[in-house]
């Protein structure tokens, strides 16, 4: 069975990239019956804070990526990676190295003015433990000196490093702790994780872990590391790009299933299918799928994806989405009557909207209570013979069956007659319904303020 997981490191806030590789890793083992895991990779102390975990926990929750069992923490499992630290001692794949760190500084000074590698090379490597001194120490890994580490990547396809390109890398520190290069590999290893999907950042990561895996016996996990996501500069994502944390997009109010579907797309294609459901993607993602180069944020592109979401999406969905927009936003719960409005004008305006705020917008003339106060860009539309119009069209609206192709064509009947386009009769109804210049077509909110509240109005603005 397939076993995944995202191991971000609380450092932060929840990183889009760290969002993406986690849908990602949640798709390929959901889509498969396996499992998907996190861990927290706290074990740089002095960076990690519980808000960064926070973060990361509530990102993850909101994107609907649940995991399965506990959140690991990474500093828990320390006494489990000295352990294995000391069984690659007891076999001699690794090795105490007392050197000081002036001794490796002076190394590297030397190996410069000689033009050759910098590598540290550690003198402890073979020397016999009876000439150990009792005196501080870190423990090696103990690199091969030839041959090549080969890494059958999903997405790269085959990387071959140099093993004289490897260093004997620290896995257990002086004072017993263990390196991020260690215990990434012993909890992948003790998790059971068979996939690893991450940034391509890694890389170079994986081959220098590899030396851990062989010398425990263990087998390596199947890597696809994927290219980081690039702004629409090409150029690697940062600040200057737009919102970075997952919470930003929370708080721009695009809807978590749109993220999903935005986010998928982001470095993995499936034909040239762009809008799609979460079960589709469940169905569909595969790492063949995943593409080489770095995908690019953009923003036009997510705008669409997330308005062609929220048109499909059920009322309900939409209503409860648009709550958790204004909890995450801060924002005060809609009374209940203002969500029955808001409700009421869903139909007419969600195939307009891009985010969930737009929603709210659009539906301001249905929110909005009696007197309207037109705006007074709007209010110019409320000329003496446009009121001679709305006068003319009240009558007529008393006993007309109330459905849209019929009150366009009342309104319609009565401009002709005057020789004037129909924009004679919207414009004042536009400002005489919502005070506004920009809203939903005129009849469709007829349609949602029903025959009394659209005659109250009209009077309102007409007298
Ligand atoms: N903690 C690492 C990071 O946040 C992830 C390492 C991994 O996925 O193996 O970049």
């Amino acid at each position: 069975p397939v076993v995944t997981r995202i191991a971000p490191s609380p450092t932060g806030f929840m990183h889009v990239g760290t969002a993406r590789t986690a849908l990602f890793n949640w798709l390929y083992a959901r889509g498969r019956g396996g499992k998907f895991l996190l861990r927290v990779e706290d074990t740089d102390r002095a960076r990690s804070t519980p808000e960064a975990t926070e973060a990361i926990v509530k990102g993850l929750r909101w994107l609907g990526l649940d995991w399965d069992g506990d959140a690991v923490s990474q500093s828990d499992r320390a006494d489990r990676h000295a352990e294995v630290a000391r069984a690659m001692l007891d076999t001699g794949a690794a090795y105490k190295c007392f050197a000081t760190q002036e001794e490796i500084e002076a190394y590297r000074e030397a190996a410069r003015a000689e033009g050759r590698s910098t590598l540290y090379r550690s003198p402890w490597r073979d020397a016999d433990p009876a000439d150990h001194p009792d005196a501080p120490y870190v423990i090696r890994v103990k690199a091969p000196l030839d041959g090549e580490t080969v890494i059958d990547d999903q997405v790269q396809g085959r990387v071959t490093v140099r093993n004289d390109q490897l260093d004997d890398m620290i896995v257990l520190r002086s004072d017993g702790t263990p390196t991020y290069m260690l215990a990434v590999v012993v909890d992948d290893h003790d998790m059971g994780v068979t996939h690893v999907i991450r940034g391509d950042d890694h890389l170079n990561n994986t081959a220098r872990q590899g030396l851990v895996y062989d010398a425990m016996g263990w087998d390596r996990p199947v890597y696809a590391h994927i290219p980081l996501i690039h702004g629409e500069d090409g150029k690697k994502l940062s600040k200057r790009h737009g919102a970075l944390g997952v919470e930003e997009y929370v708080a721009m109010g695009y809807p978590a299933e749109a993220m999903r579907n935005y986010l998928a797309r982001l470095g993995w294609a499936h034909g040239d299918d762009e809008v799609f459901t979460t079960e589709q993607a469940l169905d569909w993602f595969d790492l063949s799928g995943i593409g080489k180069s770095p995908a690019r944020l953009d923003f036009k592109k997510l705008d669409h994806v997330s308005g062609q979401h929220i048109a499909r999406m059920e009322d309900d969905a939409l209503l409860s989405a648009i709550a958790s927009w204004r909890a995450a936003a801060e924002l005060p719960p809609l009374s209940p009557e203002d969500r029955d409005r808001l409700a009421s004008a869903l139909p007419i305006i969600k195939g307009s909207a891009r985010k969930l705020p737009d929603l709210l917008d659009k539906a301001q003339f249905a929110m909005a209570r009696r007197p309207i106060v037109a705006e007074p860009k709007a209010a110019k539309a409320l000329d003496a013979v446009s009121i001679g119009i709305l006068s003319e069209l009240t009558p007529q609206l008393q006993n007309a069956s109330w459905e849209r192709d019929t009150l366009e064509a009342i309104a319609g009947r009565i401009v002709e007659a005057r020789g004037l386009g129909l924009g004679k009769i919207a414009a004042p109804l536009r400002a005489a319904l919502a005070g506004k210049t920009a809203t939903p077509s005129v009849f469709d909110m007829m349609i949602v303020l029903g025959r009394e509240e659209t005659l109250a109005r009209i009077d309102d603005a007409a007298s």
